[in-house]
């Protein structure tokens, strides 16, 4: 289970002005089920889901992972934390241009010095892209693309799948088929989508 107790993230910029993007908040997600943290552009959404990601620091409160303190980890237990329990999903998706799908998805694995490729085709046919696994980035859809980013995330079995406005930048058609795949696994894990709006977070949440 992912806690946030009273955390508060205060941005601090050179020029000594200061942004209070997240003010004491306090949240228990739970291990499996589809969650969405929704709120206007601005109100610390992207804030709060790199934090639980522990992609930036808190300013003052804690994180707490199946019982243990964010702000106790060690730089080794850290980036255990975002290697084995996170997968993260990235509204532009982030994928390497120069590496085809196959490519993409086996960087993930092979950072844990896994080498595997059956485990890559797998989550390809996963996410709906069997055959796929040589192209590149650019003759890819947007869908298609987010499918890839997706596999890349699941392919290391993370604990917990987090998305970032996943559906914002795909059309409506496409933003149904992601969300009904991230729904499937949702079944099994927790997938936490980050939304501006809520009728997605009403149909699917
Ligand atoms: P959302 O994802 O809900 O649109 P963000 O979490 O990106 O909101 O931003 C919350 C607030 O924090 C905004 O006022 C934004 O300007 C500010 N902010 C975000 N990132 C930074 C940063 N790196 N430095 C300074 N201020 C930031
Ligand atoms: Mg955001």
């Amino acid at each position: 289970m992912i806690e946030l107790k009273n955390v508060t993230k205060i941005y601090k910029s050179k020029s000594n002005h200061s942004c209070l993007a997240l003010d004491n908040v306090s949240i228990s997600l739970p291990n499996k089920g589809m969650v969405f943290i929704c709120g206007k552009s601005g109100s610390g959404k992207s804030t709060m889901i790199n934090l639980l990601a522990g992609l930036d620091e808190i300013t003052s409160g804690d994180i707490i992972i199946d019982g243990n303190k964010i702000s106790e980890f060690s730089n080794h237990d850290y980036n255990a934390y975002r290697s084995n329990h996170i997968g993260f999903i990235f509204q532009d998706f982030c994928l390497i241009d120069s590496f085809n799908v196959k490519e993409n998805i086996m960087l993930s694995l092979n950072l844990r010095g896994e080498t595997d490729e059956s485990i890559v085709l797998d989550m390809l046919n996963k996410v709906g892209l069997e055959g796929y696994g040589t192209r590149y980035p650019k003759e890819l859809s947007g869908g298609q693309k987010q499918r890839v980013a997706i596999a890349r995330a699941l392919v290391k079995k993370p604990k917990y799948v987090l998305a970032d406005e996943p559906t914002g930048n795909l059309d409506s058609e496409t933003s149904i088929q992601i969300l009904e795949l991230l729904k499937e696994l949702s079944k099994e894990q927790l997938v936490l989508i980050i939304s501006h709006s809520s009728d997605n977070a009403l149909e699917y949440g």
